[in-house]
């Protein structure tokens, strides 16, 4: 009998989903690794999410059905019918390591964890931290371009600078735009009172293709995908937890009313990867002490469940 031979949710070490924990990222032999990358000091509101790994690991315990971890059975979907990750070897790889208002530090670490990974064929799942992590995160992806960007959020993050402040929350899809493995740029469920102007100019000027939530929601998730002018064929997804509607998602650092529901976002995701193959995703701006009852942190867990069991069930070749 092994050291936790129930393994119930709440019982032992919280791994993501359980999963068998691998801190050599030099040494992963896996098809998913789940990568922490607590940082929230690009945050220009309320802070938290650099207690999001974390978190969502605690929470996601609950899908590890009682077992150390998913493998090889996976989970079973009874809406799809399907039997989604049987067979994939997944890993949780800790987190990057990150130092307070030492952002260099943080961010090489972080570019050179995805670097590690990506050059083992690991699809990258990175849980952040703010949204600032995901220009070091994609930074670090640069020998698997080129390829383009879906990015699922209720703000543009197209800021040029704030302030003179290059790389906060604010910024990430701009600075990522300006990688030269980056391609078409697309940004979902645009929303709320607080958009820049300049900024949205600058994204429109760039090509990319902007979609409010009110359009998204119009004209369906099929016809938005299919519409998408993707210049590589093959995507990096950046999902901000507030492109969710704050009623699912309360906590996360700046809400905005009317965001997508969770099927809607599901329904998203599963077009994205039935379409292209994904190169790595992220989940970013979860705020666990914004979230009292758990349910943003639960959902951020089964909405990557669900990302990575449709990646893995399209099931095709990631560097093209
Ligand atoms: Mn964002
Ligand atoms: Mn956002």
């Amino acid at each position: 009998m092994g050291r936790y031979p129930v393994n119930l949710p709440y019982v032992g070490i919280a791994s993501f989903a359980k999963l068998p924990i691998v801190e050599d990222l030099a040494a992963v032999d896996a098809d998913i690794a789940i990568l922490g990358v607590p940082w929230d000091a690009g945050v220009g509101y309320r802070p938290g999410a650099r207690f999001g790994p974390r978190g969502i690991r605690e929470y996601s315990t609950r899908f590890a059905f009682g077992e150390r971890g998913m493998q090889p059975n996976g989970y079973w979907d009874i809406e799809l019918g399907a039997r989604l990750l049987a067979g994939a070897r997944l890993v949780d790889c800790g987190d990057v390591d990150a130092l307070y208002l030492d952002v260099d530090y943080t961010f090489d670490g972080m570019s050179e964890a995805v670097r590690t990974l990506a050059g083992r064929g690991v699809l990258v799942v990175a849980l952040g931290g703010d949204h600032s992590v995901t220009f070091p995160v994609v930074r670090g992806l640069e020998a698997v371009g080129p390829f383009d960007v879906i990015h699922l959020d209720a703000h543009l993050d197209y800021n040029d600078a704030v302030h003179g402040v290059r790389l906060a929350n604010g910024s990430p899809i701009k600075r990522v735009s300006e990688l030269p493995f980056i391609g078409h740029i697309a940004q979902l469920g645009l929303r709320g009172i607080r958009a820049r102007e300049d900024a949205f100019a600058d994204s429109v000027a760039r090509g990319n293709t902007i979609v409010t939530m009110a359009q998204f929601q119009a004209r369906g998730v099929d016809a938005i995908l299919d519409a998408l002018p993707l210049r590589h064929g093959r995507c990096y997804v950046s999902i901000d937890i507030d492109a969710l509607d704050p009623a699912i998602a309360p906590g996360t650092g700046s809400p905005e009313f009317d965001g997508f529901s969770h099927a809607l976002m599901r329904e998203t995701l599963r077009g994205i990867a039935a379409r292209w193959p994904v190169v790595a995703f992220d989940l970013v701006e979860v705020s666990p002490p914004l979230d009292p009852g758990g349910l943003t942190q639960s959902l951020a867990a089964q909405l990557i469940l669900e990302f990575a069991g449709a990646v893995h069930a399209a099931g095709r070749d990631r560097r093209g």
